[in-house]
């Protein structure tokens, strides 16, 4: 693998010749990308199974669906979000022009994440590509087979002179950070994203990082209880509970819980049948490291369902916890994985008292036919995104922004906001050189008696 600094004078380089910069070129290499998804994707489908034990429908719906959903709609809009975008002037600018001009930053580094290795590291890069800038992706390390795939893909698909993958672990990484860069766009956990922080830092280079956190759920008792728990289910076990944006813990009362756990059980059972273990749609755990951190979460409370584990297999059951104790990990620690403890509370207030009494998470998910309850909610907490009667629907929103607050990252993307993250918005003023112009700009002249206007 080539030096970290050679990369990036050959990127720079790159960038420097304006090759980037026309439309064209964008556009060529976006198509492109579509065509390496629509040509290449038994091959993602079988590294995501490798790494992950992603079913096929689930490698599609997550991953793939994502990123050529992306690339049509930029291909579709990029002629509409590179014109300059004319803003609205005052009297005295009357014969000019201000517009706003979207640049390139230029040198881009996308730190991407195991858990969905494709859409979390190439979702980013078509954003930058829209943009026009030259990109280094560093797929994350800890989901392998797909890092491999992507450093041996994307070289036969788009120009090596600007867009390179770099294949590394941590020390790589950390040899990577000390270049300098143009923008910095990172997933994952936010101990890492505060070092990623402040290597971006020592050259006030601008960042977007996605992180993590514990998405809330509170469920009242106007829902009906069946759709609810199925839609929870659903977002708990996608890729067996590693979606940042999963439902990390539940918060109702014990009435609640009790309809709860009934429907959930039906709903799991609907899913994956009576042994979850036996079917090929629930994923397998990404690491020994974190099945063991996760079998540790299940030692608190008490099991309501679920609770099976098998080190051999990375499996872990869905499984949700009743009566955690609220300094408990699996109450403190992002869990990320398939176990749902439940919190209960008496009413809303509680509840809401008790999600701002820890980090701004990444996602709240409200499931309430009460207006006045939701509303609550939405007004009284911070994160991310909120997402009412359902679970991680909202990222299926492209015009909706995509990003944390607080502890939970900073920026977004999706759609046109991944294109505007990775663009400088260039205040242009264009003046007209006549008389009249001239003349109606006069005041600011010295001497001070130029100026007409009130003290
Ligand atoms: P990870 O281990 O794959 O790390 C993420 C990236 O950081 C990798 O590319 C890795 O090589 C790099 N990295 C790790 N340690 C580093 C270091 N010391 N210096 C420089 N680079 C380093 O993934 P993870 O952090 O385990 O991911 C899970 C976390 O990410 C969870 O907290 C989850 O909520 C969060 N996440 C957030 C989003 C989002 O969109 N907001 C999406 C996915 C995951």
């Amino acid at each position: 693998m080539p030096q970290p600094s050679q990369m990036v004078a050959t990127l720079r380089n790159s960038f420097n010749s304006g090759k980037t910069k026309p439309v064209a070129f964008r556009k060529k290499q976006l198509q492109s990308l579509l065509k390496m998804y629509e040509e290449r994707k038994d091959e993602i489908m079988a590294a995501l199974w490798t790494d992950l034990r992603k079913s096929k429908a689930e490698s599609m719906l997550s991953e793939l669906f994502f990123l050529t959903n992306d690339i049509k709609n930029s291909l579709y809009y990029i002629d509409s979000w590179t014109k300059p975008e004319h803003v609205e002037k005052d009297l005295a600018n009357v014969l000019n022009s201000a517009y706003i001009q979207s640049d390139p930053y230029g040198v881009v580094l996308i730190i991407g994440s195991w858990n969905y290795p494709f859409q979390l590291t190439l979702l980013p890069l078509q954003g930058a590509i829209a943009a026009g800038n030259c990109v280094i992706i560093k797929p994350s390390e800890v989901s392998q087979a797909s890092a491999k795939l992507m450093a041996e893909l994307l070289p036969q698909y788009l120009d090596s002179d600007c867009y390179k993958v770099y294949d590394g672990g941590i020390p790589e990484t950390t040899e990577l950070l000390k270049e300098r860069f143009d923008y910095i766009f990172y997933t994952g956990n936010t101990q890492v994203g505060k070092l990623i922080h402040a290597a971006a830092n020592q050259f006030i280079t601008p960042v977007t990082l996605e992180l993590g956190g514990k998405s809330p759920c509170y469920i009242d008792d106007t829902v009906n209880i069946n759709i609810a728990a199925k839609r929870i289910i659903w977002g708990k076990c996608l890729n067996v509970g590693q979606t940042c944006v999963a439902p990390d813990y539940i918060l109702c009362t014990k009435e609640v819980e009790a309809k709860f756990l009934k429907a959930a059980k039906e709903a799991i059972e609907q899913f994956y049948g009576k042994n979850p273990k036996d079917s090929p749609d629930l994923p397998r755990i990404i690491s020994d490291r974190h099945f063991q951190r996760l079998r540790e979460l299940l030692k608190h409370g008490k099991i309501a369902l679920g609770g099976e584990s098998d080190a051999s297999d990375k499996y872990i059951a869905p499984t949700i916890l009743i009566d955690v104790k609220r300094n408990d990990p699996v109450l403190t620690e992002e869990i990320f994985g398939p176990i749902l403890p439940i919190v209960n509370i008496d009413n809303a207030y509680e509840a809401i008292n008790y999600i701002n009494g820890y980090e701004k998470p990444l996602a709240l998910y409200v499931f309430s036919n009460s207006k006045s309850n939701v509303d609550l909610f939405i007004n009284n907490t911070s994160s991310g995104s909120v997402c009412v009667n359902d679970t991680v629907m909202q990222l299926t929103v492209d015009t909706l922004p995509f990003g944390g607050v607080g502890s939970s990252g900073m920026g977004n993307y999706h759609g046109k906001f991944s294109f505007d993250t990775f663009s400088h918005q260039k205040a242009v003023l264009y003046k007209n050189l006549g008389a009249l112009g001239e003349k109606l700009g006069a005041a600011r002249y010295p001497p001070a008696t130029n100026f007409k206007g009130k003290y």
